[in-house]
């Protein structure tokens, strides 16, 4: 039998170790070289106010899978949050995703439902675009070009520090476009935040004597002492494992600038976007809303003022950039990685896709299914 290392205590490896040791019953090693399980969805409690930070930005869940729904209830239970989100746009505030509201009040109209549906055709139509190829002819395809120019193209300069024109149209699909007031950002079955944290989830799918966690420990010291036979599960970033033989992947990487306010409430809601190009940050994330349960114990509250940028060795990567010579340099690592049989690539680093962390979990049920029991367990 096949020792097995996970590299990556996030989701994905989380979501395999905790199947191999309760599933198979059989022993497996995770290691992190961060100090924390939980990979980018980590949160913790500031000492200070008691405030729960999610330290690599906003983490909701939500989908509308209901066997990672089933799967991930038994580490939590959900409080009723459901996420909205505004945007700050030349001086007014506007709901996100586009809907009914943000139509009316950018066109200064009063428009019914089929009325605007009419008129933003009448926008679409003026482009012409029958097939876009880009996240810019797609944006245009889907609500127009003044919407788009308002509330799109800036702060997806900022977010990508790209033309829009060179990113994939899947980014901006993402979002729906309703010709009704509905303005939740999510349109899954199930949402919510973890009622006493990430922190909490990750350490009850962590917590079984078959696990061996290892903290603050880096891979390529690890490896050195690796049986050759082991399996491993990489989730760290695909050109990084490779040590950027074939060149470097593009990866955008996230500053968050904390700030602590003297206020029970500075924005009045959790987050809000900054969709002029001239404002240097894209979002800025309070968190106390995401625990309406919570909110009204405490005094103070916590914000985070969120900047992108490319990151470098040495940073966190946090989205891949969906342009086509990263997908093509992609398509070569994981040549590379195909002839490779002791080590599977998982994640949304270690397979550079943008996945949420519902899809990030579906891909892990769905790997240690298919790849994994048949390897340890023929
Ligand atoms: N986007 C935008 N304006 C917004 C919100 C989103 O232009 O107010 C675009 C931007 O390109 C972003 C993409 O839509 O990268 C996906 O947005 P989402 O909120 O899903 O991004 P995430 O929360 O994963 O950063």
């Amino acid at each position: 039998m096949k020792n097995i290392i996970i590299v990556g205590a996030g989701f994905f490896g989380a979501v395999i170790a905790e199947r191999i040791a309760n599933d198979l019953n059989l022993p497996v090693t995770i290691i992190d070289k961060r100090k924390h399980i939980g990979g980018n969805s980590w949160s913790e409690t500031d000492s200070e106010t008691g405030i729960e930070i999610h330290k690599y930005g906003s983490h909701i869940f939500h989908t509308s899978n209901e066997d990672v729904w089933k799967y991930i209830c038994r580490f939590a239970a959900w409080n009723e949050y459901r996420h909205k989100v505004l945007t700050t746009c030349n001086g007014e505030v506007y709901t996100m995703p586009v809907n009914l509201g943000t139509i009316n009040q950018y066109y200064h109209r009063a428009m019914a439902p089929e009325t605007a549906k009419n008129f933003i055709l009448a926008e679409i139509r003026k482009e012409n675009i029958t097939d876009p190829q880009n996240l810019e002819e797609k944006a245009v395809s889907m609500l127009g070009r003044p919407l788009y120019q308002a509330f799109f193209h800036g702060y997806t300069k900022k977010q990508w520090e790209k033309d829009p024109k060179e990113l994939s149209p899947e980014i901006i699909t993402r979002l729906p476009v309703r010709f009704n007031y509905n303005y939740r950002y999510f349109s899954d079955k199930y949402e919510g935040i973890p009622l006493n944290g990430y922190e909490t989830v990750f350490r009850k799918m962590l917590c079984h004597k078959n696990i061996d966690l290892k903290l603050n420990t880096d891979f390529k010291e690890y490896k050195k002492c690796l049986e050759s036979e082991s399996l491993i599960i990489y989730t760290g970033a695909i050109d990084e494992y490779f040590n950027y033989r074939l060149g470097r992947l593009e990866w955008r990487t996230l500053d968050f600038k904390l700030e602590k306010h003297p206020y029970h409430d500075i924005q009045g809601t959790a987050v809000m976007n900054y969709a002029d190009e001239e404002i240097p940050f894209t979002r800025i994330h309070e968190f106390k809303h995401y625990h309406p349960e919570r909110k009204d114990k405490l005094k103070e509250t916590i914000i985070f003022k969120e900047y992108s940028r490319f990151a470098s060795i040495g940073d966190d990567p946090y989205y891949p950039v969906l342009t086509l010579n990263n997908v093509l340099l992609l398509k070569a690592y994981q040549q590379l990685a195909s002839g490779k049989k002791n080590i599977i690539f998982g994640g949304r680093l270690g397979s550079y896709k943008y996945l949420d962390m519902d899809d990030t979990i579906a891909e892990a049920l769905s790997c240690y299914k298919k790849r994994i029991c048949p390897l340890v367990n023929p």
